[in-house]
């Protein structure tokens, strides 16, 4: 099977619980029996989740084949095996080639699981041999309820992750974490000076966020270019998210912003979070986002502006 779609969208959860409804000794209403608890801790000797290696930006041939020697045994207890890779995209062309044998015709007794954001990394021929299952971004009901009931967070708490997330889970859950709101906090009053102060306030913020290291983020194994690209992306899901609560009024909007729509801003913001992952650098996004929105405040509307128009401008 292939999952795919947006980052906090459960894909990794209900690959685990479907593991537990595979592997448990209990069934419905169990509450952690020994196979359901090495599941969850990705211990079970059945459940292979294929990460991609420490310091490395693709998932290799050797993997794919070490995962496929192990899949060619029987199960050592559970009914199945179950093989994960959750960001499958990373197989790089030689490595989906390698793992054509296997999804067309898996080992008996195993399932396999390929998530990924997109489609676009994987060849035809692995598309073809996949199952597709969509995952869509969750609702904000269940977002909070979840945050509520499973995580035990206090109402007012939820409510405004809830609202900041936009159904996206793993950005609602990032507000327990105390490195992520002091960025949070920074980014709201970088962004907004970009976008109503100066010409030197907006010029020196996107060359700011290029040479960021902030505390959140621990992962070391990316490259400088994938950090610089992380920073930026993590900065713009975040701005959208203090739009989205300006949208929903829970925040005001400050009254130097004039009166352009708060939909038409998150739409820009939306577009250029899209564009990150692109042959652009992160800078040249973000400074494109400010000039758009500044001009945009100016107007009471955002008329798109082109890379090259910005390119001279700037
Ligand atoms: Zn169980």
């Amino acid at each position: 099977m292939l999952w795919t779609g947006p980052v906090g969208s459960g894909k990794k959860t209900y690959a685990l619980a479907l593991t537990r409804t595979l592997f448990c000794e209990k069934g419905e209403d169990c509450t952690g029996c020994q196979a359901c608890h090495q599941v969850l801790h990705l211990t079970h000797s059945d459940l292979f989740w294929l990460e991609r290696e420490q310091g490395k930006n693709e998932i290799s041939v050797e993997a794919v084949r070490n995962l496929e020697k192990k899949l060619s045994n029987a199960p050592l207890s559970a009914p199945v095996k179950v093989a994960v890779i959750p960001e499958a995209g990373k197989m790089n062309r030689d490595a989906q080639n390698a793992f054509l044998k296997t999804l067309e015709e898996p080992p008996a007794k195993t399932l396999v699981i390929l998530l990924a954001e997109r489609t676009a990394n994987f060849l035809p021929t692995v598309l073809s041999r996949c199952r597709p299952v969509r995952f869509g971004a969750l609702s904000s009901g269940l977002v909070e309820s979840l945050l509520v009931k499973t995580y035990a967070w206090e109402k007012p708490k939820a409510r405004a992750a809830t609202e900041f997330a936009d159904g996206n889970m793993t950005l609602a859950l990032q507000f327990a974490n105390q490195d992520w709101m002091d960025f949070v906090a920074k980014v709201q009053v970088d962004f907004d000076r970009a976008l109503t102060g100066g010409e030197d306030d907006w010029l020196q913020t996107a060359s700011l966020y290029d040479q960021m290291e902030p505390d959140f983020l621990e992962e070391k194994t990316l490259t400088a270019g994938q950090r610089k690209a992380e920073v930026a992306k993590s900065a713009l899901r975040i701005y959208a998210g203090i739009w989205n609560r300006r949208l929903l009024n829970q925040d005001s909007i400050p009254s130097n912003f004039g009166s352009l729509p708060p939909d038409q801003v998150l739409r820009s913001i939306q577009k250029h979070l899209d564009i990150i992952p692109s042959y652009l650098s992160p800078r040249m996004v973000l400074d494109h986002l400010f000039l758009e929105l500044r001009e945009g405040f100016k107007k009471g509307e955002i008329v798109p502006i082109s890379f090259i128009e910005s390119a001279v401008q700037i």
